[in-house]
């Protein structure tokens, strides 16, 4: 793992997105400050929200390949419907070679299905932004961001994409996708399993609150807000978080043993003290 300076060159970029979903709408808004030029397709018809943001919309996916002539195409699906939305797409119908970017929070998956779909004259970076609506609100400042440039010929364009991220002060690491996923699935999975956990458990604010406890609603409130598509990808699209899933299973269990154990040795203890009491 390395952070570095990722980029050199920056220039304004005609980018396309592909799945204009939330996360998608958030980070456009940030690209459309900076001046870059924005098309997007979505299964879902944002005609509306994108002309409000200054994004050319297209329906179909076909001419938004042809017609909007990007230097990079931004892959913002949901992590489940890669691979559908990925068959979706014309590529032999791209007028020129482009970068193809994803953002999807796991990363061998993307890495894989890319190389494997994208022509050859083409480039591919993989990358996570570590942050997403809540947390990036008031800006990416010290927010971290992941990238791997998995084959990267053109040079400039690729920093000029790294560069919006690294001129809103993100703190860029570049880092292997396989590396990304092991640390994800230690971290950022265990954190939205236990998320949906405490929903499950209908967790709710009481009248004596601690801090930990509150820390643990906000931890729901956080993983309530994504999507289950996003939790489900977490875990069947990164092939560490099956060890993890095991882990956190046996904790859970040790620990439950552990205090059954210490209620067994105070049960035991019970009637000497109840002896005890009568003797006095
Ligand atoms: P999401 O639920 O993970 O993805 C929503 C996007 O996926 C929408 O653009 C949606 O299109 C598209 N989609 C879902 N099912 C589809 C299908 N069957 N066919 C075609 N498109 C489909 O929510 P998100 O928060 O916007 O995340 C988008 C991506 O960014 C995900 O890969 C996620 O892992 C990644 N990411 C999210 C965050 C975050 O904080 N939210 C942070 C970093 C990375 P329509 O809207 O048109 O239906």
């Amino acid at each position: 793992m390395a952070s570095s300076s990722a980029a050199s060159s920056s220039r304004a970029l005609r980018i396309g997105i592909i799945g204009f979903g939330p996360f998608a709408q958030f980070l456009a808004k940030t690209m459309a400050k900076q001046g870059h030029r924005l098309s997007a397709t979505s299964r879902t018809d944002y005609s509306q929200r994108s002309a409000e943001m200054g994004v050319t919309f297209f329906r179909d996916v076909g001419e938004f390949i042809e017609a909007s002539g990007n230097e990079v195409i931004m892959i913002c699906t949901s992590i489940m419907s890669l691979s559908e939305v990925l068959k979706s797409i014309p590529f032999h119908r791209l007028g020129r070679p482009t970068l193809f970017v994803d953002v999807l929070s796991v990363k061998e998956y993307p890495r894989s299905s890319l190389l494997q779909v994208v022509p050859e004259d083409s480039d591919i970076l993989c990358t996570h932004p570590m942050f997403g609506p809540q947390s990036g609100k008031y800006g990416w400042e010290d927010l971290k961001f992941m990238y791997e440039r998995v084959r990267v010929r053109d040079h400039e364009t690729c920093s000029s994409f790294l560069q919006i991220f690294q001129k809103e002060g993100c703190r860029m690491l570049e880092m292997s996708c396989k590396s990304h996923d092991k640390f994800a699935a230690q971290s950022q999975f265990i954190a939205h399993m236990i998320g949906r956990i405490l929903a499950e458990m209908g967790i709710e604010s009481t009248s004596i609150d601690t801090k930990g406890f509150e820390s643990l609603l906000q931890l729901k409130k956080n993983t309530e807000n994504d999507s289950v598509d996003m939790f489900s990808g977490l875990f069947v699209h990164n092939r560490f978080a099956r060890q993890e899933m095991e882990n956190l299973g046996s904790a859970l269990e040790k620990v439950r043993e552990g205090l059954v154990q210490r209620m067994l040795e105070e049960q035991e203890k019970k009637p000497i003290q109840e002896n005890d009491k009568n003797t006095n």
